[in-house]
């Protein structure tokens, strides 16, 4: 980290911490609250109901047909990874805490998606490792820290399965792929990512993502980790749309 990062990081940490002891409002509804989120905020949020069981997108009964609880495109073309868990419906107030997560320095935010995330997921056959989606560094350097990062280290906090965040790296920096169609992100993804040296105790892995909308990062990657020789790739986030 270089000083500029270290200094945006330590900054948001502050805040993070200066809120834990503060009386604050509700970041959604203003209420009164010793929380981020009041109780009823945080009772109406959208977890995820009806989804595919291999790549956990929500299941549309009007528009698609479901077989074995597979959506049509994992009928067809499964993607390569295991397994995807998400906990929550991206739709608001998710998309909007997600939003000020990423660009609002709002590490508490992390902090509670993580925690919830911790108590939803399912973490057996538990996995060797959890590996953050990483940033490239020039968008590192932007934000100051990695979103994924930050959920994933408040997982190994309550289930201590380890972290890692040298195993692979982003070396294309890709433009964001919002707005993109399935095929234009697929393309803007390709190259992305360089696996570095694994350890040969690594069989079953997990990436982490804030985010899933196509799945096109999560499949490069997996994809990438598959031909390093790693046997099982799950996928765990926050949100899917
Ligand atoms: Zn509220
Ligand atoms: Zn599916």
């Amino acid at each position: 980290m270089n000083n500029k990062l270290d200094f945006r990081y330590l900054l948001a940490q502050f805040k993070l911490i200066s809120k834990r002891f503060l009386l604050q409002n509700c970041f959604l509804c203003g209420a009164s609250s010793n929380q981020l989120l009041c109780t009823a905020c945080l009772s109406d949020l959208p977890y995820q109901t009806i989804v595919c069981s291999h790549c956990s997108k929500p299941l549309d009964f009007t528009k698609h047909s479901s077989v074995d609880g597979l959506c049509n495109p994992c009928q067809q073309n499964p993607p390569l990874y295991n397994n995807a868990q998400a906990v929550f419906s991206y739709i608001y107030p998710i998309d909007k805490l997600i939003f000020a997560a990423k660009f609002s320095d709002n590490l508490a935010i992390l902090y509670l998606l993580g925690k919830l995330m911790v108590e939803h997921l399912q973490f057996e056959p538990c996995p060797d490792v959890i590996i953050p989606i990483p940033l490239h560094p020039k968008r590192l350097r932007q934000r100051g820290y990695n979103q994924s990062v930050e959920l994933a280290k408040c997982i190994k906090k309550f289930t201590g399965i380890p972290l890692n965040y040298n195993a692979c790296q982003r070396i294309k920096n890709t433009p964001p792929q919002v707005g993109l169609s399935a095929q234009q992100r697929k393309a803007n993804i390709q190259g992305a990512f360089k696996i570095k040296k694994i350890p040969a105790n690594w069989q079953h892995i997990v990436l982490l993502d804030d985010v899933i909308t196509t799945g096109s990062t999560v499949e490069s990657l997996t994809k990438e980790f598959l031909q390093a020789g790693i046997q099982k790739v799950d996928v765990w986030c926050c949100t899917r749309r």
